[in-house]
């Protein structure tokens, strides 16, 4: 497969081509945004446990560093590809641009099932990916980051390759780090706190207010979707359902998000909770809600669902969890939808908070990371809605409007090199 062919790819392209001709951007903009700037394939050859070496596929995309040095994760996962890498460079040059960050969009990956591998075993892994991609990244360069099948533990040991080899403590070269090799404050709840900070933007927007009569209902209660629902929680919101891979449970009364987020926690399915009726995640996202946070993965909301999906607004925790056919036709219904490349830009900005207080040596308290994170999702909010009233377009193509509105800014400024 090439580069450009997989779905997601063509979908990325196809979200591309609707906001340029929408907002009327520069078609020579849009010709230099269909192709990612630089991509690599590299093999990553480890000795298993039992002696045998073994060669695995690794991929790092850097999309568009106009703004910044590259940003996006590493995904660990078996249907790892360049492509589907590339759509989500891509993704990301459109998110880090959206919330002002000077940042690129790259992204990067093993097609490895990470559950497969010993400790030992991921963390040579990794090493050695960090070894073959060193080259490509570093903290003016490129800065990576957690994804699917990867988490603080893999960024410790990027971290540590990177300094080895470079001879220095290179805090600035991986975002999610553990606390103690200079993580930051807040990292873990920010995606989902930008979540719930982002549905109180659009109540206040429709001048509304979250309270205890609202009704919440999340799929996929991870990373993401814990913290969102605590937090709407908090503000006396009611979390009647939430959802993992193995279920969903519902209490019109309102779940008991602290009790449920600490059986999750210690390793238990949500259909084993008692306290709450046992639904199907397809019932879940049917429910009649104020607030649907789609949490989990994408394309859980298309053409065959969409007819029955109830709630008023939708919140995308997840990345692309509705397709462009679903998007539509909830917008023309009148559903509030809040784009993922807003809604859950909340990760990516504490993760550039996290690369600042790297460079600086210097690291804040969690009050100052969560005022500067509500701040910039707000500005990135209302320049959105900006966006959606004067192109009285969908709220999607609207957040894809604004951030290649400002690509194109620094790109023209730039110039096209050598000219
Ligand atoms: P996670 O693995 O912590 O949680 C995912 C949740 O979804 C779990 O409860 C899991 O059981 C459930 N799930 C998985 N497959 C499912 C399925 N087929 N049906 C129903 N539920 C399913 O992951 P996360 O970090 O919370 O990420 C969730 C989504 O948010 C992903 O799309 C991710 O790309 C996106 N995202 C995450 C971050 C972040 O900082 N973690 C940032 C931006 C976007």
């Amino acid at each position: 497969m090439s580069i450009y062919e997989s779905d997601l790819f063509q979908n990325a392209l196809a979200k591309l081509e609707q906001a340029a001709q929408v907002g009327k951007i520069d078609p020579n903009i849009i010709e230099r945004l269909k192709y990612p700037k630089r991509a690599i394939q590299v093999s990553v050859p480890i000795r298993l446990d039992d002696g045998t070496v073994k060669t695995f596929e690794g991929y790092r995309v850097q999309h568009n560093i106009t703004l910044g040095p590259g940003k996006g994760g590493i995904r660990f996962h078996p249907d790892v590809d360049l492509s589907e890498t590339a759509a989500l460079a891509m993704l990301m040059s459109f998110k880090c641009a959206l919330v002002g960050l000077p940042l690129g969009g790259a992204k990067g990956g093993i097609k490895v099932d990470p559950r497969n591998l010993s400790r030992q075993e991921l963390q040579g892994l990794t090493r050695r990916y960090a070894t073959e991609i060193g080259p490509f990244v570093g903290p003016d360069k490129d800065i990576p980051a957690p994804d699917i099948g990867t988490d603080k533990q893999t960024m410790a040991w990027f971290m540590d390759t990177y300094s080895q080899i470079n001879g220095y403590a290179a805090h600035g070269v991986v975002t999610g780090k553990p606390i103690s090799v200079g993580g930051s404050l807040g990292r873990e709840e920010a995606t989902g706190r930008g979540v719930a900070y982002c549905i109180n933007f659009a109540y206040d927007y429709l001048n509304k207010k979250v309270d205890s009569n609202t009704t919440v209902a999340i799929h996929g209660f991870g990373k993401v979707g814990v913290p969102a629902a605590e937090d709407l929680s908090a503000q006396g919101a009611k979390i009647v359902a939430v959802s993992d891979v193995s279920g969903a449970i519902y209490n019109a009364n309102g779940i008991d998000v602290g009790s449920a987020a600490l059986w999750v926690k210690e390793g238990n399915f949500l259909k084993d909770y008692e306290d709450a009726t046992l639904i199907s995640n397809e019932e879940l996202l049917e429910l009649d809600v104020d607030v649907l946070i789609p949490a989990a993965i994408d394309g859980v909301i298309t053409k065959d669902n969409m007819d029955k999906v109830k709630a008023k607004m939708i919140a995308e925790g997840a990345n692309g969890p509705l397709t462009n056919e679903a998007v539509t036709h909830l917008s023309e219904k009148g559903v509030f939808i809040i784009p993922d490349i807003l809604c859950n830009a909340g990760g990516v900005t504490v993760s550039y908070f996290e690369w600042v207080q790297g460079l600086a040596h210097f690291f804040w308290d969690v009050d100052q990371i969560n005022k500067t994170l509500h701040s910039i999702l707000k500005k990135a909010f209302y320049e959105v809605m900006d966006n959606y009233e004067c192109f009285k377009c969908d709220m999607k193509t609207a957040a894809m409007i604004t951030s290649i509105k400002k690509m194109e800014a620094a790109m023209k400024l730039r110039g096209l090199f050598p000219g």
